[in-house]
């Protein structure tokens, strides 16, 4: 017998015992679905809670068959853009960004997207502004006339420096320098005096927040102006936050801003199947999950399916809480 013929012989002696003995396996496997949070940037929260998602979902994946991963992205806006175009199938946004995607209004005016739907909530986010020592900035109002990173544009963060700005009437030209660098870089632009602040709505305690305030001399701005007041009081999804000095990276006394929730959000383009899988794997692991991250610790099941939510229940989310008892 030539070598091709052994070669045919093995294969056909292979496919016939995985024919008999592996179908239903082999159907599985032929169900195999791969989807994409979109998070942020590296340095940010919501690249690790994607990776936290994952993480829990994976471990099911023998039983059925999603493997999840992550991307780097622009953040909120981005997310919620490429979720609507099918390139991301979850994405991780703020509470007041899924709001204005589905309603149509902010960055979302005349694009109401109404296919957009909430799985759970996250962690808390404060809208932080780090400012070097030497820039005399300790308030918001402080920043006029000086160069500020106003954000990534696909940025939650940018949405809600920009909504500040506009209830105190300013425009970009009450900055010296307005840039919009991504998150990873802009501490390392303070510390370079390229900047002399930069904003970031995130999550606290965390890693990035504290390497931007003990890499050079630098420290957080209170933010209370009544611009932020305006949005608080305007609008259920702001509240006031904040972060605490033992938190502080370096300075005892805690700073006062305004926050949002972070929350994941996908389309209802996507199988009941799927994300009843994801919201299972990570509640049903939740005390793992908490210990991921630092800005973790404070979640709860009641308020995750509970609080900032404001787009529609995916049905496979709404499937698992009621199966639980999270909602009646
Ligand atoms: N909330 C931020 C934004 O959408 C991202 C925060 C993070 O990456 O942890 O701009």
């Amino acid at each position: 017998m030539n070598a091709l013929a052994k070669t045919i012989l093995v294969i056909t002696a292979f496919l016939g015992l995985s024919l008999i003995d592996a179908e239903p396996q082999a159907a599985q496997k032929a169900e195999q679905k791969f989807i994409i949070i979109g998070t942020g940037g590296v340095t940010g929260v919501y690249y690790p809670a994607g990776g936290a998602i994952c993480r829990m979902l994976n471990k099911g994946r023998k039983t059925h068959g999603i493997r999840c991963s992550v991307e780097s992205t622009g953040a909120s806006v981005y997310n919620i853009n490429a979720i609507r175009q099918g390139d991301l199938d979850f994405g991780v946004a703020q509470s007041d960004t899924q709001y204005n995607a589905y309603n149509g209004k902010g960055k979302f005016k005349g694009k109401a997207y109404k296919d957009l739907r909430s799985v759970f909530s996250l962690h808390p986010e404060a809208f932080t502004i780090v400012a070097r020592d030497e820039s005399g900035i300790e308030e918001f109002k402080d920043l006029r006339g000086k160069r500020f990173n106003i954000g990534d544009p696909g940025s939650g963060t940018r949405a809600n420096a920009e909504s500040i700005m506009r209830n105190l009437d300013w425009t970009l030209d009450d900055f010296e320098l307005a840039t919009e660098l991504k998150i990873d870089e802009a501490p390392q632009a303070m510390c370079k005096n390229a900047i002399d602040a930069f904003a970031f709505t995130v999550g606290h305690p965390s890693s990035w927040a504290k390497e931007a305030t003990t890499t050079c001399s630098s420290h957080l701005v209170d933010v209370t102006n009544e611009g932020a007041r305006k949005l608080v009081e305007g609008h259920p999804y702001y509240s006031w936050a904040t972060i605490a000095g033992d938190q502080l990276y370096g300075d005892p006394k805690p700073t006062r801003t305004f926050g949002v929730r972070a929350t994941l959000v996908t389309s209802a383009q996507i199988p009941d199947d799927v994300v009843y899988e994801l919201v299972k794997a990570v509640f049903e692991n939740l005390d793992s999950f908490k210990k991921l991250h630092p800005a973790f610790a404070v979640l709860n099941k009641r308020d995750m399916v509970q609080s900032a939510l404001t787009a529609p229940l995916h049905p496979g989310a709404e499937k698992y809480y009621r199966e639980v008892g999270l909602l009646k």
